[in-house]
């Protein structure tokens, strides 16, 4: 109901039943109706029938704005206060929790969330009598906004419930982290152990069983908690008027076509990342001795997720005998710690005109996992605690190329949480998640070009000729394009979950009907209705939405190609190096400034000066435009994928990819064989 109208309909009884109370007092049970009406109103209506009631003066509308207006300013500036002091305490027994994985902490961890809960629910209440959306200060309206789509899950009231919910996330994310293998009498974590093994192992048969372990040890042990975990999130969003978790989560993008917008990028990726597959799977086919079915079984592209490939670029580049890219070997020739990777992002960013970390970034952070005994989730993430000057990396780093972009990316976050530490408490984020994560990926486009590794004395010698650059651009496309159809799939997953499309019994077959479609994988052995494939990857275990690396990705080029021309590069796309730019530092600095006090779509309008206001991958294909046309004109299988021949829905198992290809086939054989015995019986 329209406000005004409410407030006039609410008045109106109010005043009858004054009338009526002179006459017959209230019983208790209209009492308690009247109380549920009161309550109900915004605070500019309680004020105004108070005051019409004391000075018998009809308000004007937009007295109620004004009105309505002061009592929103001052209910934000209180929860804004109140808030920042709460995500501090949470920040900090977070960070104690993670960089030592104990019970005691564990403990006073989900103490801090349980409070915060408990505030959020409070505000939430308070929150939904403001109409918000009807504000006429734009500012405060966007507040409220964004206050929404920080505490829009707070819906659900019953302590207990909401208590279960804490508990359950907490336990998935702690099952995770320490989740551990044991092969042949030896203990395996995932850092660095298995992810090293996915990295450099190339026995298809030991990767296999690796594979199994990690799943066995890590989702399907999370598989029991995850349908409440999905239950509860869907109740926590209900009162806020979204449609599922899935709803809620989108909501930070500010638009209700994101789904749609999403499938319309990646209609544009397809064509290359499906040339990309075809050249790895002719090139994986040859050293495995792969069947020709279309399809890649999961556990071969170098990466425990199949992820990002780039991993396997050795094995499958184009040109054998041009320069490594990888520089690892070089930066321990040089004996660098772990440290020294952060010195070199930093002076990469402070190259750029922007400001140098402080000093207790330097004395807080965790840049090596601890060998004193203490276990800590390894998982590489940066940390802002809302004070203006803590801000920390949490990172098990390994002197390492992968590293040493990881590093970079880590800093990227870090720069945004200093340029925007001015901003009041809701604005202090990217314009939108994929922001965020798009900043310090853009500098890999940079760091990683051998122009820039040359420079930085990664590389003694500098060569570029065409063969250089297709195999370059192969690397970063096994980085990037394949990407993009693995963060997509886990996010289709996520929202088929929530939406209730994907029910618990289907889980894991959804999980390998995405895959399978978007990133033309399988897995290598036979999976079941009781694995839990999905919860063996950190994000979904942890409940970390996976759409912002879809954006990111695609906004990372569009960033590159406007700072590059601020840089006034010239040639393509791909050998730009931003390093050392001032004009582009100064662009970035200014997007990064606003935090999210403007729509994404205005920020990005602005940084592109103009070009556009929304997600385009014209500057990605841009990028990979030569890799593209050298891969057309290779001699590569037409063979299409069909993941049909995998997903045995009746039974509701996964097939594996080679293990039972053969078996199966067999038994179809075996089974049409039998129906023309039975047939040529009968006649
Ligand atoms: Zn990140």
């Amino acid at each position: 109901m329209n406000c005004t109208i409410m407030f006039y309909v609410v008045l109106l009884s109010l005043i009858s039943r004054v009338l009526t109370e002179k006459y017959a007092p209230y019983t208790e049970e209209q009492f308690q109706l009247w109380l549920d009406d009161w309550n109900q109103l915004t605070h500019a209506e309680m004020h105004l029938i108070t005051k019409i009631f004391w000075s018998d003066e009809i308000a004007s509308d937009d007295e109620i704005d004004v009105l309505e207006s002061e009592f929103a300013t001052k209910f934000y500036d209180e929860y804004t206060e109140q808030s920042k002091l709460i995500v501090q305490s949470i920040m900090l027994s977070r960070w104690r929790l993670y960089t030592n994985l104990t019970l005691i902490n564990k403990k006073n961890y989900e103490k801090s969330i349980m409070l915060s809960a408990n505030f959020s629910q409070e505000k939430l209440r308070e929150l939904k009598k403001f109409d918000w959306r009807s504000f006429k200060d734009s500012n405060l309206k966007r507040a409220f906004l964004r206050a929404v789509i920080v505490i829009g899950d707070s819906g659900i009231s019953d302590s207990q419930r909401v208590h279960k919910w804490k508990q359950i996330k907490s336990d998935m994310n702690t099952m995770y982290t320490t989740s551990k293998i044991i092969y042949k009498n030896k203990t395996l974590s995932l850092e660095p152990n298995l992810t090293s093994v996915f990295q450099s192992n190339r026995n298809y048969t030991f990767l296999r069983t690796m594979w199994k372990l990690w799943r066995d040890s890590s989702g399907k042990k999370l598989a029991k908690l995850y349908p409440e975990y999905i239950n509860l999130s869907n109740e926590a969003v209900k009162d806020y008027d979204f449609k599922d978790y899935g709803e809620y989560s989108r909501s930070s993008f500010e638009t209700n076509n994101l789904p749609d917008d999403l499938d319309e990028i990646y209609s544009q990726l397809e064509g290359l990342y499906k040339l990309l597959h075809r050249y790895v799977r002719k090139k994986l086919g040859e050293i495995y001795k792969l069947k020709n079915t279309g399809l890649l079984p999961a556990h071969i592209l170098g990466d425990l997720w199949a992820q990002q490939w780039h991993n396997i670029f050795e094995d499958i580049k184009p040109y054998k005998n041009k320069t490594l890219l990888d520089v690892t070997s070089k930066m321990r020739e040089k004996n660098m710690a772990p440290r020294d990777l952060f010195l070199i992002a930093e002076e990469f960013y402070t190259s750029l005109g922007l400001d140098p970390l402080p000093e207790t970034f330097w004395n807080n952070s965790l840049f090596e996992k601890p060998n004193d005994g203490r276990e800590v989730n390894c998982h590489a993430s940066a940390w802002d605690f809302y004070d203006g000057k803590d801000f920390r990396i949490k990172m098990c780093t390994t002197v390492s190329m992968n590293d040493m972009f990881v590093v970079h990316h880590e800093m990227g976050h870090i720069q945004y949480y200093m340029n925007y530490k001015h901003q009041p408490f809701h604005f202090k984020e990217g314009a939108n998640p994929g922001f965020h994560e798009a900043l310090g990926d853009l500098m890999t486009l940079s760091v990683m070009t051998p122009g820039h590794l040359y420079k930085i004395k990664l590389i003694d010698e500098l060569v570029e000729d065409e063969e250089q650059d297709i195999n370059f651009l192969l690397f970063m496309a096994l980085r990037n394009i394949a990407f993009a159809p693995f963060s997509l799939a886990v996010e289709k997953w996520r929202w088929s979950v929530f939406s209730g499309n994907t029910t618990p019994d289907n889980y894991n077959l959804d999980w390998w009907k995405f895959r399978c479609k978007y990133q033309g994988l399988v897995p290598p052995v036979d999976r079941f209705q009781d694995d839990f494939d999905p919860g063996s990857k950190y994000h979904i275990a942890a409940g970390v939405p996976y759409d912002r690396y879809f954006v990111s990705l695609i906004l990372k080029f569009q960033f590159h190609e406007t700072l590059c021309k601020a840089s006034n590069h010239k040639g393509p796309l791909f050998k730009c190096d931003i390093y050392q730019s001032k004009e582009a530092g100064k662009k970035l600095k200014h997007m990064m400034e606003k935090g999210s006090s403007e729509s994404w779509n205005k920020v990005l309008y602005e940084f592109t000066d103009g070009k556009t206001d929304k997600l385009d991958p014209s500057a990605m294909l841009e990028y990979f435009k030569p890799l593209h046309e050298w891969l057309l004109k290779q001699d590569l299988s037409e063979n299409e994928w069909n993941c049909n021949d995998y997903l045995d829905l009746k039974n509701n198992i996964v097939h594996g990819y080679d293990t039972n290809f053969a078996s199966r086939q067999t038994s179809k054989l075996i089974e049409m064989l039998a129906f023309l015995i039975v047939l040529f019986n009968i006649f």
